[in-house]
Order: C-alpha cells, then structure tokens, then sequence
C-alpha cells in the first residue's frame, strides 16, 4: 500500500521487530489516508522509554533520547530518524504544561490529541485504529477536537493555532462550530502563549491552501487581532492570492505588513516580533526596501548583473509582489521573466584575492580597489568574462605601471 513508497519505509521493520505493539501515529496516518506526502515516520509504544530504547538498541539502531521526559526516543536506522514515543495520558495540566504519566491504554493516548484526524493509528499489520471519527472527519474535510473543543483549548491555548493550521491544510465545508465558538471565547489565551511556538504555528497556517478562508475565519472568530495587529485588509491579500501564487509562508506575511506598513507595523517590525530567524528578517525585510525594477524589456546581461546583486529568492517574490500591488496581478510579461531568471545560472564572480597576488598586485587597500575595478568590467558585460578574461584584463590594466 501507499506506505511502502514513504521515505524511510525500509526501517519500520527493525522497530517491528524490537517494538511488536508500536504504532504509526499522528500527521503520517492521516496523511497516508488522505493521499499527502509523508515526511516523518512518528510511532508510539506501550514500553517506557528506557525498555524502548534497550530494545531498540538490541536491534542495532542507534538511539538518541531525545525528550525522555515526554517519552520520546529517535531511532536512527539508516540515516533515517523514527520519533518513538510512550503511550500517554494527561494527569494535569495549567493551559501551558501538562503533566503525563506513562500508560498502556492506547485509547488514553488518542485522547489527549489534538483532533480527530491527528488521533488515529496504524498497527504492522496495516489495522488502522480510528478511536473518534477521525476517517469520516479527514474526508469531510472536518477538523474537530477531540473530547470538548473548550475544554481542550483551556488545556492547552495553542491548539486554537493548530486548529486554523489543519484548518488551512485539510478544511473544507462549514469550520466545526463548536471549536469556533470556542475560539471565539478564549482566544485571549493566545497572548500568553510564547512568540516562538505562535510564529512557528502561524508560518505553517499561511502555507495552507485554504488560506484565505482560514484567515477570514480567524478574523471572525477574533483570534487575528490577537496574533497578528495591524494587519492590512485581507482583501488585499485575496487580490494578490489570486494570482500566480508561489505559496512561500513570508511571501504572504509581506502582503499583509505591504511596504509603509499599516498602523505603523511594517514587516520588519512583524518579524522582529515574532523573533524570526534572521534569515528570514532578511528576507522580510528586503520586501520593504525601495525596488529595483525588473522588467520583462531586460535582457540576460541586465538580469545577472541583479541576481549578482540580490539572491533570486528575494528577487523573485519582491518582484512579484509589486507587480501584484500596482497592477492588481502580475501581467503576462511576469512568467516569461521569472522564468528567464530561473535559467540563469547565479553568477559569481571569478577573481579572488589570491589572483591578484600571482599577477603582483600588493595586498592591501591598493588590491581591494583592483578587485573592485576587475568586478566592475566584469558586471558590464553580464557577468560572462571567466577568470581567464578577467586575469587578462586586469594583467592588461596593470601592464603599464
Ligand atoms: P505536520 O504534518 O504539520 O507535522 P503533525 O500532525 O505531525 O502535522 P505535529 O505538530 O508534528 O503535527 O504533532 C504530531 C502529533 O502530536 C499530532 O498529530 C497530534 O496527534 C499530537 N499533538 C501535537 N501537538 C499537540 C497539542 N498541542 N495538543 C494535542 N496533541 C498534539
Ligand atoms: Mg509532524
């Protein structure tokens, strides 16, 4: 069946044979049912993690533990990592941090999931337990909580987050109204919750398929006030997601803190708050710099010399963007352009430091300036001389010293 295509399938059998009773668990189940790529192999088990991480040992797998205190061990057999996990059940929990203890139950283990279709498991012998509906809910396109959805979210605020997520991801139809409601009331319990997990929830939620209707709903449901302040209207967003849509999450966060920023809140400021890498400010923040025109009338020479200048990722989604925002979509002159861009090989520059030293150019400020001057000449004609044509030059420039 679909399993045997998933990366790392090959080494499901050595867990087998150390952990007869574990189970796939989670996203991959559901993802396996629904068609979608797989990309971890997550399993649970009824041995506590020390037992699981001798039997798995006994096998030949290398063991890393991982998160002992959340009975979690990683598997590594043939490069590949399995999180394997200890069935558990809630004793307590304050809405941040639970405190579980080990069972054997492993219904006690599916209920204190998230949802319906996060809840269910799948045995060696390909048994799919589906505990609460989880199979119907997956091809209705229900995301559903799993027990009381206020009950749920006062247990843990994040799961509001992760609800728009899957929400995002496998929606269709009217949302669950009774999550919405549920929402609706405590959304404020989001606040609390730390930058990094909500940033990490929210990228996953803007690289939904279904984003639009996900985030009309967190704006009905108050929750988008909470997260994300000062946002510009979403209608500008549908407008630019009707187009062309590289489905890049920070592509749609720029959209909703355009350039000049609303309220004062521009994308730089988003990023900071949501302690982005520093990449990804980079990224960010290159939306809200002054533009350099791409243009479909460039030819290839003109086209190096900026992707010399700025990575093609930037370049691309920055360009998009504003076509988008003057002319409500890109024009057709946008996807000849792009693809141009993406034939072009990203240049680099040939000569280094060390060449200028054989051609008996002293280091020092005087060798910066060559270097200068040689890359210069060289942006002129689109980046194509190689070193060969540079060294020439250069020798060329320096002969009448
Ligand atoms: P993805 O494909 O996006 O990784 P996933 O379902 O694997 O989706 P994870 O965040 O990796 O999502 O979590 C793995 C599983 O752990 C979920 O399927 C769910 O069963 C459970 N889970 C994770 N976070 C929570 C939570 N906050 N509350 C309850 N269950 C959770
Ligand atoms: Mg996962």
């Amino acid at each position: 069946e679909a399993l045997s295509t998933v990366p790392g399938y090959a080494g499901l059998s050595r867990i087998w044979e150390a952990l007869p009773q574990a189970r796939l668990v989670g996203g991959c189940v559901r993802d396996l049912l629904c068609g979608r790529e797989v990309h971890d192999l997550d399993l649970a088990s009824p041995f506590p993690p020390e037992e699981a991480q001798r039997r798995l040992e006994q096998v030949g797998a290398k063991v890393i533990p991982t998160g002992l205190e959340h009975g979690t061990v990683t598997a590594v057999i043939n490069h590949h990592p399995y999180e394997i996990t200890t069935l558990r059940r809630d004793v307590s929990t304050d809405g941040r941090h639970a405190v579980v203890a080990w069972t054997d139950d492993w219904q006690e283990d599916a209920q204190r999931r998230d949802f319906t279709i996060n809840a269910m498991s799948l045995d060696q012998e390909g048994q799919l337990y589906d505990y609460f509906g989880g199979v119907d809910d997956l091809r209705a396109g229900r995301v559903r909580f799993v027990g009381q959805a206020a009950q749920r979210i006062e247990e843990d605020a994040l799961r509001c987050l992760r609800f728009f997520r899957f929400f995002a991801r496998y929606g269709r139809g009217q949302p669950d109204e009774e999550a919405c409601q549920a929402i609706a009331r405590l959304k404020d319990m989001m606040a609390r919750l730390s930058v990094e997990r909500v940033a990490m929830e929210l990228l996953k939620i803007l690289s939904g398929p279904q984003l639009l209707r996900t985030l009309g709903l967190m704006e009905e449901t108050g929750s988008l006030a909470v997260l994300l302040p000062h946002h510009a209207p979403l209608s500008d967003l549908e407008r630019l997601l009707a187009c062309d849509d590289p489905s890049e999450p920070l592509h749609r966060l720029a959209v909703l803190y355009p350039p000049g920023g609303v309220g004062g809140q521009g994308v730089a400021e988003i990023g900071a708050y949501l302690k982005l890498s520093n990449e990804s400010r980079a990224m960010l923040t290159a939306f809200a710099k002054p533009e350099p025109k791409l243009a479909a009338t460039l030819d290839d020479d003109a086209l190096r010399r900026v992707l010399f200048q700025q990575d093609r990722s930037i370049l691309l989604l920055r360009s998009w963007l504003v076509q988008a925002q003057e002319l409500g979509r890109p024009d057709s002159g946008w996807d000849e352009l792009r693809h141009r861009l993406e034939g072009l090989e990203q240049p680099v520059f040939p000569l280094a430091g060390r060449d200028l030293i054989a051609l008996g150019v002293t280091p020092g400020p005087e060798m910066g300036q060559w270097l200068k001057q040689t890359q210069l000449w060289w942006l002129e004609r689109g980046c194509r001389p190689d070193a060969v044509a540079c060294r020439e030059w250069l020798g060329r420039q320096l002969s009448p010293r």
